[in-house]
């Protein structure tokens, strides 16, 4: 067991070292941060500055040296305090205590080193937890272990998307087993599932709040059911049933097994939602309630979040196959078949069970993940509501400490004082940020510039000198990015909705744009396309074919393997941040949200979470309320002819454009205080976790 043997490498005076690496506070806390990276830089960076891979490779001797050394042991003692009190100190944030939560996700982004995330949602998932823990709300998170990941990007030469495993280096990610009685790796039987399904469980620890994952790769599984957690998002439609019934019914079981107490449950999209039946079983049985009156339990003390803006991209499975898996249970409930499939049945299309439905049907409160999502949500299934049911929306937010870079969060503590992070909220106080002076504003803002496209370079160096790429590669993925012109990035899940194409619509005019003597631009693409999403694939192939195309002499870059690392780089050293889904298929998208508090420009067609963020001065809005590729497209390319290179380069004798530095700051300002998973967790305790009572 890796955590032990880590421990037993460690001094004695260094222990904590252990501790903290496999709490993924460390990787929101930039002494913790700063603490790894001074033991050894270059094997922090070699490591990918996973904490546990780090130490693992360092050597006895360091170890040694490192345990006698006045100025380090300062350092470690320092940051070993501080996550002492994080984890220990009872903080009060909040006036009211909500009850406990569960909340269940299929997939949860939190660090690279655990590769169990896709995209945005993934991102959202972990950011709750991680908000979570430093407001102490009492949370529990379930989700799977992937051990194949999601999908590790390879490019070929010709363009096209070679999908490798991205397996799980287990004994390298920031897990731990979770024991049994007999110190065994605990093993679950999923209940009712006929033939039996195992799972094991692993814990993550984010702060002070833990995740658990499940995972059916183990012995005591045929090599099918193996695949279950294999990796996220099957697109065969039996296995991802399968997947789904694991996630709820076993994710279920675990807590019931790990004796975790909760009364709130809260569903992050569908594909938990059969966790709402195992909770029915679960009242019938405890409480000897009736069916029907389980039901009304469930429904008071359930949150469902929907993401999906399209009904026909809901899971939807044939009812033979569901009845297939679920006719123990359906025996046990009491009930019949047609009632068991009742909650799951669209009435404009009762063609199977769908799993949003399900979900809406069985959950009182239920929200949409923006404004503008609130108003498609009501669209599409506001039929469906009853008299009590709460239909709500809470924005998205992200986790401030975890996407803001080390030396803009330095700058603002100076600006509004160290602890501004406990009044993060507070708007008033972030009109403070205008006192920044611009030339020392637009120098950190450089220095994320230059650290992007270094790490760019750098892994086009890496692969270029260890994997023999084609020269032509190299170029394509940024070789010759320049931090001295106008930067746009377009990074995120590559997928036909989000249009990635859009800015490449027409080449010509683009290609003066790119070269223009005096004003050039460049742009940084990245992103994966799922295994079996062939138009996305193709739409990577038709930017890599611009990017290898020398009439764009480098400008556009596409950075292979997008990952929680390269997100990091991205929003933080970029200019401009583009974002130009269909409308309304954005339920509300996040990235946008990273970039604007790094005072990187949003720059997004009116979807999403943009309409209630944009206010004129904070970035740009562009395309018509009916989105049309044509239009768009032009209308994109005005706004950067007219307005946005403009801007950028209105220098004077300055090395940077007062104009957009005040852009920047209004970024910060604006978005910081409304889009963050603070904010965030207050509606959703506002709205939903507090109106929930013993
Ligand atoms: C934030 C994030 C996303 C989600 O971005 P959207 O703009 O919502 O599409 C996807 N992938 C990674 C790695 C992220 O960090």
């Amino acid at each position: 067991m890796n955590k032990e043997y880590l421990y037993k490498k460690t001094p004695s005076n260094l222990q904590g070292l252990v501790e903290i690496a496999y709490n993924l506070w460390w990787s929101w806390n930039s002494e913790a941060k700063k603490m790894f990276e001074i033991i050894n830089p270059y094997l922090w960076k070699e490591s990918s500055e996973n904490p546990i891979k780090f130490l693992k490779i360092l050597s006895e001797e360091e170890f040694q040296k490192l345990s006698k050394n006045k100025e380090f042991l300062k350092e470690y003692n320092y940051v070993y305090s501080l996550f002492k009190e994080y984890i220990n100190k009872k903080i009060k944030f909040l006036d009211n205590e909500p009850l406990p939560i569960a909340y269940f996700c299929a997939e949860f982004g939190l660090h690279h080193s655990l590769p169990i995330y896709s995209g945005g949602l993934g991102f959202l998932a972990g950011d709750i937890l991680k908000e979570s823990s430093d407001l102490n709300i009492p949370i529990i998170g379930v989700g799977f272990m992937y051990p194949g990941g999601y999908v590790r990007q390879v490019i070929g030469s010709d363009g096209w998307q070679n999908g490798t495993e991205e397996n799980i280096i287990k004994d390298e990610a920031p897990i731990e087993r979770v024991l049994d009685e007999k110190g065994n790796h605990l093993v679950i039987k999923v209940p009712y599932i006929d033939p039996p399904v195992y799972v094991s469980v692993w814990k993550v620890n984010i702060g002070r709040v833990s995740l658990y994952l499940l995972d059916t790769d183990i012995e005591q599984n045929s090599p099918w059911d193996r695949q279950i957690s294999y990796r996220l998002y099957t697109p065969d439609l039996n296995q991802r049933l399968r997947q789904q019934i694991v996630l709820g019914v076993g994710g279920y079981a675990v807590l019931e097994r790990l004796g975790i107490k909760y009364n709130i449950l809260h569903l992050n999209e569908g594909h938990p939602a059969f966790a709402l039946y195992e909770r029915i079983r679960f009242f019938m049985e405890s409480e000897n309630l009736s069916f029907d009156d389980a039901v009304s339990r469930v429904r008071e003390t359930s949150i469902f979040t929907t993401h999906t803006p399209l009904a026909a991209a809901t899971d939807v499975y044939n009812f033979d196959m569901v009845v297939n898996y679920f006719n123990d249970y359906i025996k046990k409930l009491g009930i019949s078949s047609d009632k068991f499939l009742s909650f799951a049945i669209n009435p404009d299309n009762p063609n199977g069970f769908n799993m949003t439905v399900f979900a809406f049907n069985l959950s009182k409160y239920k929200n949409a993940v923006s404004r503008k999502h609130f108003g498609v949500v009501k669209e599409m299934w506001g039929k469906l509501l009853r008299e009590e049911d709460k239909l709500d929306y809470v924005t998205n937010g992200v986790h401030v400490s975890s996407w803001l870079a080390g030396n803009i969060n330095k700058l603002i503590d100076k600006t509004l004082g160290a602890n501004w992070m406990d009044f993060e909220e507070d708007i008033g106080m972030w009109s403070k940020i205008d006192d920044i002076d611009d030339k020392e504003f637009w120098k950190i803002h450089y220095q994320n510039k230059v650290k992007m496209i270094n790490f760019i370079k750098e892994r086009v160096r890496h692969k270029w000198k260890n994997e023999g790429i084609d020269p032509i590669i190299a170029l394509a993925e940024g070789a010759l990015l320049d931090p001295d012109i106008l930067t746009i990035g377009f990074a995120r899940r590559m997928t036909e909705y989000k249009r990635p194409y859009l800015i490449l619509k027409d080449l010509n005019r683009l290609e003066k744009l790119v070269n223009d003597e005096e004003r050039p631009i460049q742009i940084i693409f990245a992103g994966k396309a799922h295994p079996a999403d062939i138009p996305g694939k193709k739409i990577i192939q038709q930017i890599f074919n611009v990017a290898k195309d020398s009439r764009f002499a480098g400008r556009i870059a596409f950075v292979e393997d997008y990952n929680e690392e390269v997100a990091k780089y991205l929003v933080r050293g970029c200019d401009v941040w583009l974002n130009n889904p269909k409308i309304p298929l954005e339920a509300c998208g996040t990235s946008g949200m990273k970039a604007s508090i790094n005072g990187v420009l949003h720059c997004s067609t009116k979807d999403g979470w943009w309409p209630e963020g944009f206010n004129g001065k904070n970035g740009w809005a562009f395309g018509g309320d009916e989105s049309d590729d044509e239009k768009d497209a032009n209308a994109l390319y005005d706004l950067l002819e007219k307005e946005i290179i403009p801007k950028f380069y209105n220098m004077d004798d300055l090395e940077y454009s007062k104009e957009w530095v005040g852009m920047m700051k209004e970024a910060i300002k604006s978005v910081t205080p409304k889009f963050s998973a603070r904010r965030m967790m207050f509606d959703y305790l506002n709205k939903f976790y507090l109106q929930i009572k013993e």
